[in-house]
């Protein structure tokens, strides 16, 4: 018999991945954690029924992310990255020489030790001598940390659950405290055909705390929507006057120095999410 997972965007949409085995199911602290092997994504992470990373399409998530905020910034030592607890922010992080230390605050440990046993591909920076791990709620590390990290990247689940208080004004505040005086966070900030009026609460609350605020896009084949956004609060640097020509050649599958330009482009209907905020 056929064994499918099938993730409930909401209740009226779905999106489902034909399952070889299962590798994993346990219920953390604070989530239930499967991990599976699929079909044609590869192994793929899935926390409370919600698909948050496969081996297939992991690039396009992790090296936008990160290499958009990170060659924005002009020297970039000390990345914070809050959630991300399968390692992929870390692998990208870790092709930039610049970077000295990087720290993961990520909530459940149990995220960290399955995708290092299952997910080798994706967590093998992990070990990495720059890497610290800090297990706890993000939120107090932040708060806790002033003035201390050139880039925080918020690779947080949904807003549900623990990373509720990821999507909120007075986080953002306190990850500006956190950051440098040239610093840039970068947040994921879900889809537009789904979140949309989500999208457009985070983008006020960004313009209320950040001087320059930018949204930019990529394509995700597994998240829900496809088309999916990230929002860039920035101190000093805009990511839009960028010099492409000077962006050093780092090994990638899905950013290039053209489309970190093009990545700020957004369809007439993202355009106005925005700018209605
Ligand atoms: N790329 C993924 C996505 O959008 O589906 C997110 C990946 S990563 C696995 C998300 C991580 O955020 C999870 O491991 C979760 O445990 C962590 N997380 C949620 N709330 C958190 C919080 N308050 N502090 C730190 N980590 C948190």
């Amino acid at each position: 018999m056929e064994l499918w997972f099938t993730e409930h965007h909401n209740d009226s949409i779905g999106y489902s991945l034909k399952v070889n085995r299962t590798l994993n199911s346990e219920n953390t602290q604070y989530q239930k954690l499967d991990v599976i092997e699929s079909e044609f994504y590869g192994r793929v992470l899935i926390l409370d029924g919600i698909l948050q990373t496969t081996e297939k399409d992991e690039f396009v998530y992790h090296e936008m992310i990160v290499h958009v905020p990170l060659f924005t910034h002009k020297n970039p030592k000390s990345v914070l990255i809050v959630g991300g607890g399968d390692g992929g922010a870390v692998k990208e992080i870790l092709k930039h020489d610049s970077v000295e230390r990087v720290v993961l605050a990520e909530i459940d440990d149990r995220v960290v030790e399955n995708s290092k046993k299952y997910l080798p591909t994706i967590s093998c920076g992990l070990y990495d001598e720059k890497v610290e791990i800090m297990i706890g709620d993000g939120i107090n590390y932040v708060s806790e940390h002033k003035n201390e990290f050139d880039v925080v990247i918020v690779d947080s689940t949904d807003p549900i659950g623990p990373a509720v208080g990821l999507f909120t004004e007075d986080f953002y505040r306190s990850v500006y405290e956190c950051l440098k005086e040239d610093g840039i966070i970068v947040a994921q900030t879900e889809s537009p055909f789904i979140y949309g009026s989500l999208i457009n609460k985070l983008s006020k609350m960004f313009k209320n705390i950040y001087p320059i605020v930018k949204p930019y896009i990529c394509t995700i084949p597994t998240y829900p929507g496809h088309l999916w956004t990230f929002t860039m609060g920035s101190k000093k640097y805009d990511p839009e006057a960028v010099d492409v020509n000077n962006i050093p050649n780092i090994d990638t599958k899905y950013y290039t120095p053209q489309l970190h330009k093009a990545s700020f482009v957004l369809p007439k209907f993202v355009k106005e999410i925005f700018e209605e905020a």
